[in-house]
């Protein structure tokens, strides 16, 4: 949940460090949002669950910077051999997804090539923007921010969940196709980096902030908003701060919407059972 770059310390052990990822599970199907530092500890944990069983997993891309990759050479996984992992992704700047994954496990950045995987991994570029993984329904919509990056709506039998980890507002038409694609979603996980002083210093940088996220999240009659990709500078204070903040202006509008930041670990059932 955290953006740009993982951060340890004192300050942030509660909301956590690591970059971005999410699992979601919708019946046998488990679906990854995104590869940042999170995925080491998800791989941990799901080799853990599935001891010899074979691994049958979808990873979702955001987008390739840094942030939303970094975690994949760490994700324990890949170097067994019963893993399957689909991963699907916009091409990333310039030369494609598989060269940008690829890439960061060449020799200068990392010990073991990406071809001497023991894992069946298949890459591939978003040709669709609608397509299903086992019984959840995905589209993807393109996300205002540098490079090729979308977020997702994932259509489960539970409920709706939307990710975009970096988006910035848009402004006239583009923002209604926005609120369309974000329409009704149980739960919005949303890039909400900045407050409002801070964002006047970063309009163009791809990211949001927290008044423009609530304001979306309630025109669109989301029921749960996550505050998302968390600023490397901001320490738990200031997020328990963003999420006051935010509660309060849910309040002031007579909404219903309720509010949340990201944290590790954090668990959402959807659904009644
Ligand atoms: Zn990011
Ligand atoms: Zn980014």
């Amino acid at each position: 949940m955290r953006g740009s770059i993982p951060t340890p310390g004192t300050g942030t052990v509660r909301y956590g460090g690591n970059t971005s990822c999410i699992e979601v599970r919708c019946g046998k199907d488990i679906i990854i949002l995104d590869a940042g530092t999170g995925l080491r500890k998800l791989g941990i944990s799901l080799l853990d669950e599935f001891k010899h069983k074979p691994l049958n997993l979808t990873l979702l891309l955001s987008h390739t910077h840094w942030d939303h990759i970094q975690g994949l050479p760490f994700f324990a996984p890949i170097y067994e051999s019963r893993c399957r992992l689909r991963i699907l992704g916009s091409e990333g700047a310039r030369k494609g997804l598989e060269a940008a994954l690829t890439g960061q496990m060449e020799s200068t950045y990392f010990p073991v090539p990406f071809s001497k995987l023991p894992s069946n991994i298949e890459i591939e570029e978003l040709r669709d923007f609608s397509f299903a993984i086992g019984s959840t329904l995905v589209q993807a919509h393109r996300a205002n921010h540098p490079g090729v990056t979308v977020g997702y709506r994932l259509f489960s039998p539970e409920g709706v969940i939307v990710f975009f980890p970096d988006t910035e507002p848009r402004t006239g038409g583009d923002d209604r196709d926005m609120i369309e694609f974000i329409r009704d979603a149980d739960v919005l996980i949303l890039d909400s980096q900045y407050d409002r002083a801070e964002y006047q210093r970063h309009i163009g940088w791809g990211h949001g902030c927290v008044d423009d996220s609530v304001a979306l999240a309630l025109t669109a009659g989301v029921k749960k908003l996550v505050l998302f990709h968390h600023d490397p500078d901001h320490d738990d204070k200031t997020l328990d701060s963003f999420v006051g903040y935010a509660r309060s202006l849910v309040k002031k509008a007579k909404g219903k919407l309720k509010v949340e930041a990201a944290r590790e670990g954090m668990v959402i059932k959807l659904g009644g059972k």
